[in-house]
């Protein structure tokens, strides 16, 4: 795309919707404007004071930052950006130049200097990607994520129907406050939202985010089946499974380099990654990894592991009762709500086979008793629902 059209770009920022929006970037000689996608000005980046740095895989994007636009980070992958007649000269493109030299230095450097070390990369690749992805993984700060969490969950909530976290939160915190005190490691600060949503579903975004439909808690018999779900969901968030996921499928270059230390690229592909994190179908061993860490964090808040089993057992039921009553448009609803959990966590039965044979010996009774506060939430999640009863209509 010619620089006179404006370039595809990206533009992080918090009073935008999400803090992140799509469009184009403007060269002029007064400054760079970023024009959103609905056609309205974002931001204008005056030269003067102009910062131009490269991130994201393989360096292949430029960030765009000035002093006097505190907040704002504009970036675009397209190198006509370096063309453009109006920063023939500029300081920034200057600064550019400097520090890919210097950057080539270092990766010698790295290169000659870890020879023995990139080989012992090669052959762990060769062992197992998964092991290199949690290794890589690791290295994204704990606040990248989170940030990264909470950019998703912007994204999620656009249209959605959000209990007010004011009520949500005092009436969950008796039910996750157990969970959270048990956690092995304070990487994460554990947030939980509810929506309303009448399909049986919950999900976990990196950096401690939590998301439950209101038709799950509604469903549940039991706090230990809400909390059962919950150490799941929470095991998927310590586990890092949404960014091992990204990892993953990034490839090599990106995973060695966060191995390096530098996480940039991983942070830059985690950045586009909202969709895919959002409807994260996890692979089955990172549901039997939530299941098993789900449920060793249970029993240390002395939560009655039995609820997590439970709950899927009645979800199977569910889909095997509604399946019967398919005529009926309604009951037809419910049951692609229940597919909806099951269909991101499959392999229900053979989970819950092993999840039995792990609770054989567990004893039955000396477990929290948290009904009461399950009982309340339950009642204000019914009260929600009936107050705000089509999820679905515009606003
Ligand atoms: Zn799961």
């Amino acid at each position: 795309m010619a620089v006179a059209d404006g370039l595809p770009a990206h533009a992080y920022h918090a009073s935008l919707p999400g803090g992140r929006a799509s469009g184009i970037l403007r060269v002029y000689d007064h400054g760079l404007v970023f024009v959103r996608g609905d056609g309205s000005i974002g931001v204008t980046l005056p030269l003067q004071g102009l910062e131009i740095k490269r991130g994201g895989a393989s360096n292949r994007l430029f960030f765009c930052t000035h002093a006097a636009c505190p907040g704002w980070q504009v970036y675009t992958a397209d190198p006509a950006l370096l063309a453009a007649p109006a920063l023939a000269n500029h300081a920034a493109l200057r600064a550019l130049g400097l520090q890919r030299q210097q950057q080539h230095l270092h990766f010698w450097g790295l290169t000659f200097g870890g020879l023995a070390a990139l080989a012992g990369l090669l052959f762990l690749l060769w062992v197992s990607l998964d092991g290199l992805s949690t290794l890589a993984a690791r290295n994204v700060p704990p606040d990248m994520e989170a940030r990264l969490g909470e950019t998703v969950l912007g994204q999620y909530k656009i249209g959605k129907d959000l209990m007010d976290d004011k009520v949500a939160l005092p009436l969950l915190k008796p039910l996750t406050a157990p969970l959270a005190a048990a956690l092995s490691e304070k990487r994460y600060t554990l947030r939980f939202h509810i929506v309303n949503d009448p399909a049986i579903n919950a999900f976990a975004l990196p950096g401690g985010y939590m998301v439950i439909n209101s038709g799950l808690i509604l469903r549940a018999r039991h706090a230990s089946e809400l909390q059962g779900v919950l150490g799941h969901e929470i095991a998927h968030v310590t586990e890092q499974h949404g960014v091992r996921a990204v990892i993953r499928s990034t490839g090599l270059f990106v995973v060695a380099q966060a191995l390096l230390g530098d996480a940039s690229g991983v942070v830059a592909v985690l950045a586009n990654a909202g969709p895919l994190l959002i409807n994260q179908a996890y692979s089955r061993d990172f549901e039997r990894e939530a299941d098993a860490e789900g449920l060793a964090l249970l029993k240390r808040a002395r939560v009655d592991p039995r609820g997590m089993v439970a709950f899927f057992r009645t979800m199977l039921e569910e889909e095997k009762k509604q399946m019967a009553k398919i005529p009926d448009a309604n009951a037809r609803k419910v049951m692609e709500a229940s597919r909806a959990f099951l269909g991101t966590h499959p392999d229900t039965p053979e989970r819950i086979a092993n999840l039995e044979k792990k609770l054989a010996n567990e004893p039955r009774a000396g477990w929290r008793d948290d009904e009461a506060a399950f009982r309340a939430l339950q009642a204000e999640v019914r009260r929600f629902v009936s107050e705000n009863r089509d999820p679905g209509a515009a606003p």
